[in-house]
């Protein structure tokens, strides 16, 4: 069990209710924006390669249907329980809402090691899961996407599932789907790419040059992997990685382009046993505590917490995570001057090109992949604006502003659309 200081959905209504208090929300729609609006939690048998049966835990969450249908990833992962799908739920409402993209919040997980499963179980066990969900999900309902341990082709299935059931094909009912299948170009890219655009923005506002910049990147996966590989490419120097298997230090940068084919070619996509001349291995607690100029969380949530946060040696943290950094650790980055570009800002990158795949799949028409990074990049930037304006004006945190302009986009949406019957 977490402790409550760990538990995500605490930590996200304590974030939510400081933004509820500073901008004065009325308590009835105070008390319906701090809980999830839909709750679905199913047990669900599946058939092992061994001819044995396993029973699974999933969930399905729906934070809040005011500005739209809701929008949130798939999970999976041993530790996922019903308060971190909550939390996640609800980041994505204030994530959608900063950058103002028509959906809601939602998001779900299963209770499983996908490394001890084989393709032919996680195929099983995917198609299962969608059809537990299927009562609440859907193109114009809940649009689920991929989240830790999951990918296009678990996309793939999840909708074929659906499809078949359907009896014709519906493209729109899930994102992060393969191009061949309804997918948008860009979409694998896109929250590493958001998060890179992040550095280059604050970089500019900073007056610092790029190629100064000295990155440590935790998590070498979908946003990880693509954020350190896109961050080199600007001329920054990435200095050290990390993955589950732990962290990869060249004090002279990283060849990341080297260090991600090697990951694609490992089995469970790891730089485990990866090594070449000037790299040390040290581990993740280290990882996070060298000192560099950019440090971007890209893994999981709770690694930035008062344990650690007095030791952290940046001057920049990108969360590309959700969740990464714990109140109390924000508490003490701002007391000692680190800027925090926060989760629902640095990784909205991931959900807008997912936005740009519904649309396009709902209109049968594609855009080719300038298009795609381009207005991604209109929309990221515009939201970075917003929120370093806001908070230089009010002279408050960068989280605490991209909180003020979400809440109150959601909160003018339920207000607006009234209360029924
Ligand atoms: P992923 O499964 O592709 O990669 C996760 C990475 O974290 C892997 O490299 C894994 O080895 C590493 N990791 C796991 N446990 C670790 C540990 N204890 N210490 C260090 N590294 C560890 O997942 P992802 O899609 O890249 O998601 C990472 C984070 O970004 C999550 O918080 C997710 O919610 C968030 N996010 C993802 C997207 C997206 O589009 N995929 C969008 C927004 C936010």
């Amino acid at each position: 069990m977490r402790s409550d200081r760990n538990n995500p959905f605490r930590i996200a209504q304590e974030q939510f209710d400081r933004a509820a208090a500073l901008l004065d929300l009325p308590d009835n729609v105070r008390e319906v924006l701090r809980v999830p609006q839909r709750e679905l939690t199913v047990r669900f048998p599946v058939l092992m390669d061994d001819g044995s049966t396993r029973i699974f835990t999933g969930y399905r969450v729906q934070h809040n249907l005011g500005r739209g249908p809701t929008k949130g990833g798939i999970r999976y992962h041993p530790s996922v329980d019903i308060d971190e799908v909550r939390a996640l739920a609800m980041w994505m409402t204030w994530k959608c809402a900063l950058v103002n993209i028509p959906y809601g919040g939602a998001k779900g997980g299963v209770v499983c090691d996908p490394t001890t499963l084989s393709s032919g179980e996680l195929e099983r066990l995917t198609r299962r899961f969608a059809t537990e969900v299927a009562i609440v999900v859907g193109s114009e309902r809940d649009i689920p996407a991929p989240d830790v341990n999951t990918n296009p082709q678990i996309m793939a299935w999840f909708m074929d599932t659906l499809s078949m059931q359907q009896g014709h094909t519906i493209n729109a009912v899930v994102t992060g789907k393969p191009v061949q299948v309804g997918g948008s170009l860009g979409r694998n890219e896109a929250t590493g790419r958001g998060v890179s655009l992040m550095v280059r923005e604050w970089a500019r506002r900073q007056q610092r040059r790029l190629e100064d910049l000295r990155v440590v990147v935790q998590g070498f996966g979908n946003v990880g992997g693509v954020a350190a590989a896109l961050i080199a490419a600007l001329g920054c120097r990435v200095i050290a990685v990390g993955d589950a298997s732990g962290g990869y230090l060249c004090r002279d940068g990283l060849n990341i382009i080297e260090m991600r084919r090697y990951a694609d070619r490992h089995p469970r996509r790891l730089l485990e046993g990866y090594s070449a001349p000037g790299v040390e291995r040290i581990d993740n607690k280290t990882l996070l505590e060298t000192p560099c100029d950019v440090l971007v969380p890209a893994a999981l949530e709770n690694q930035i917490t008062d344990q650690n946060a007095e030791r952290i040696r940046a001057t920049l943290i990108v969360e590309g995570a959700n969740g990464p950094t714990t109140p109390q650790a924000d508490a003490i980055l701002e007391e000692r001057g680190i800027t925090v570009i926060p989760d629902i800002l640095a990784n909205a990158g991931g959900v807008t090109v997912s936005y740009f795949e519904w649309v396009q799949g709902l209109q049968s028409f594609f855009w080719n992949e300038q298009d795609v990074n381009r207005r991604l990049e209109q929309i990221m930037v515009n939201a970075f604006e917003q929120v370093c304006d806001l908070a230089d004006q009010r002279g408050i945190s960068l989280r605490l502003a991209a909180y003020l302009l979400a809440v109150r986009r959601v909160a003018d949406a339920n207000l607006i659309r009234g209360l029924y019957p």
